[in-house]
C-alpha cells in the first residue's frame, strides 16, 4: 500500500494550485474565503462559469462531456488546492457531484445531451428534491406523487431541506409513480425545471441567520415525460446509487478546508492566550491526530480503490469526519469565548470559526445522520442482523 500521490498526481497538483491561486488573487478575490453558502450568488454564479471555461467544473466527468477525465486522485488532489485556495463553496456542488454523475450512469444519451452541458457549462444549477416531512432517513416513506398525463409527468407533493433551491434551474425529485406502492418500490426519479408555476419555493432561516435551504412546494408541477432518469418504479435504484457519489470521493478532498479551519482555531488561541490553557490545548492537540488520522485513513482509501475498489473501510469516514468536525466547532467556541458569540456588525453574521460552529450541527444530519451511519457500518460494513424494517 502505498499512502501518498504519484509524481504525475504531484505535476497536477502543481497546475490546478496555480490557477486556482492566481485566480483568488486576481479575477475572483473578492469571494476568496466567503463563510456563507448564500453569499455573493451572482459572483458564485460566474465563478461556476470560469471553472467551465477552464475545465475546472466538473474534472472527473469524461473528455466528451466537459471534463478531464480525473482519476480519483486527481479529483481529490483538486478539492484540496481548491480549499487551499480559498476558494468558495460550489454553488452548484449539487448538479456537479450528485445530478452530472447519476445522468452519465442511468441517462439516454439524449438526455445526457439535454442536461449535461448546462452543467458542465455552470449555467444551470441544480438542487435535490428527496426529503419530505416524513422522509428524511427513511426515504422510502416518500409521499409525493407522480403521474403520466397528455405526456407529462404530473407531480404533487413537498419537499423540504432543499439546499440552494432559490438559486436553482433544476431539481431532481423522487416521486411515487406507482399507485398504491410502499417503500422503495414504485418510486421514480425525475428531472424537473424549477422556472414554472407549479413550483413553489419557501426558504427556511438556519441558525447562522442563513437561509440555504428551503421548503419546496409541487402543485401540478411538470416535466416531459422523458425527463425520468431509469425506468418507472426504478427510482431507487437511481436514488441510492446517487447516494454514493454524495459520499464518495467530493467528501474526500474536503480535509484541507478542516486544516484551514483547525489552523484558525490554533492562531486565535494564540492570540487570546487560550494556547496556554492546559485543557484546550489537549483539545488542539487531539484534533490535530483526528484531522492526521483521517488524512491517512482518506490516502488508505484512496490506494484501496486503485487496487480493488471502495472497501468497507470507507463507510465509517462520513461519521468521522462529521463528528470531529462538529467537535472542532465546539473547540472554536470554547478558545473564542465570549468574542465568539458576538455577530459582526449590525446584522446577525458570522465569521468564518462561529459560522463553523453553527453550521458544524448540521454535518452529523445530511447526507445520512450519524446513527444512520451506524447502521451502514454495522449491517454493510460487518454483515450484522438487519434492523427491521416495516415495508421491507
Ligand atoms: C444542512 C442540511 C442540508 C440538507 N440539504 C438537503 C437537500 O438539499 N435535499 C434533501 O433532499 N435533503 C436535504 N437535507 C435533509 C437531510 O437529508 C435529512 O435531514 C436527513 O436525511 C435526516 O432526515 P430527517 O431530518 O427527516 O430526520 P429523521 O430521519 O426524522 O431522523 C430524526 C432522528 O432519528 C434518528 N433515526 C432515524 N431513523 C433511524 C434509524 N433507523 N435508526 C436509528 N436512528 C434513526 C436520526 O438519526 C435522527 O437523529 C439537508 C439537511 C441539512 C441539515
Amino acid at each position: 500500500m502505498k499512502l501518498g500521490f504519484s509524481l504525475e498526481d504531484e505535476a497536477f497538483r502543481a497546475e490546478c494550485a496555480s490557477w486556482l491561486q492566481e485566480q483568488m488573487s486576481g479575477p475572483f478575490a473578492d469571494i476568496k474565503g466567503i463563510p456563507n453558502l448564500c453569499d455573493a450568488i451572482p459572483r458564485r454564479k460566474e465563478w461556476e462559469q470560469q471553472l467551465a471555461a477552464h475545465r475546472w467544473s466538473c474534472i472527473g466527468w469524461p473528455g466528451e462531456w466537459g471534463g478531464r477525465d480525473a482519476t480519483i486522485n486527481q479529483q481529490v488532489i483538486f478539492a484540496e488546492e481548491y480549499a487551499r485556495a480559498g476558494a468558495p463553496n460550489r454553488i452548484n456542488h449539487i448538479g456537479v457531484e450528485l445530478a452530472g454523475p447519476t445522468i452519465l450512469a442511468f441517462g439516454t444519451e439524449e438526455q445526457k445531451a439535454r442536461y449535461l452541458p448546462g452543467i458542465a457549462g455552470g449555467t444551470s444549477i441544480w438542487c435535490q428534491g428527496y426529503s419530505e416531512p416524513n422522509a428524511g432517513s427513511d426515504l422510502g416513506n416518500v409521499k409525493t406523487r407522480a403521474r403520466i398525463e397528455d405526456g407529462e409527468w404530473v407531480v404533487n407533493g413537498q419537499k423540504v431541506w432543499t439546499s440552494l433551491a432559490h438559486y436553482s434551474d433544476m431539481i431532481f425529485v423522487v416521486a411515487r409513480s406507482e399507485e398504491g406502492s410502499k417503500g422503495p418500490k414504485g418510486l421514480s426519479f425525475l428531472l424537473m425545471d424549477m422556472d414554472q408555476p407549479g413550483i413553489e419555493v419557501r426558504p427556511i432561516e438556519q441558525i447562522n441567520g442563513e437561509a440555504e435551504f428551503n421548503e419546496t412546494f409541487l402543485t401540478d408541477a411538470r416535466c416531459p415525460a422523458d425527463s425520468m432518469l431509469g425506468k418507472p418504479g426504478e427510482g431507487w435504484k437511481v436514488a441510492m446509487a446517487l447516494l454514493g457519489f454524495e459520499r464518495g470521493v467530493s467528501t474526500l478532498g474536503q480535509q484541507m478546508q478542516f486544516r484551514n479551519e483547525l489552523d484558525g482555531v490554533i492562531d486565535a488561541a494564540r492570540a487570546n492566550g487560550k494556547a496556554s490553557d492546559p485543557v484546550i490545548r489537549q483539545r488542539i492537540a487531539q484534533a490535530e491526530i483526528g484531522l492526521r488520522l483521517m488524512r491517512y485513513g482518506a490516502l488508505r482509501m484512496l490506494s484501496n480503490v486503485a487496487a480493488a475498489g471502495i472497501d468497507g473501510a470507507a463507510l465509517t469516514y462520513k461519521i468521522q469526519w462529521a463528528t470531529w468536525r462538529r467537535d472542532l466547532g465546539e473547540l472554536a467556541m470554547d478558545v473564542l469565548g465570549q468574542a465568539g458569540e458576538v455577530a459582526q456588525g449590525d446584522e446577525y453574521r458570522w465569521s468564518m470559526l462561529p459560522n463553523m460552529y453553527l453550521f458544524s450541527r448540521s454535518d452529523t444530519i445530511y447526507g445520512g445522520t450519524n446513527q444512520i451511519q451506524r447502521n451502514l457500518i454495522a449491517e454493510r460494513g460487518l454483515g450484522l442482523p438487519r434492523e427491521p424494517r416495516g415495508d421491507l
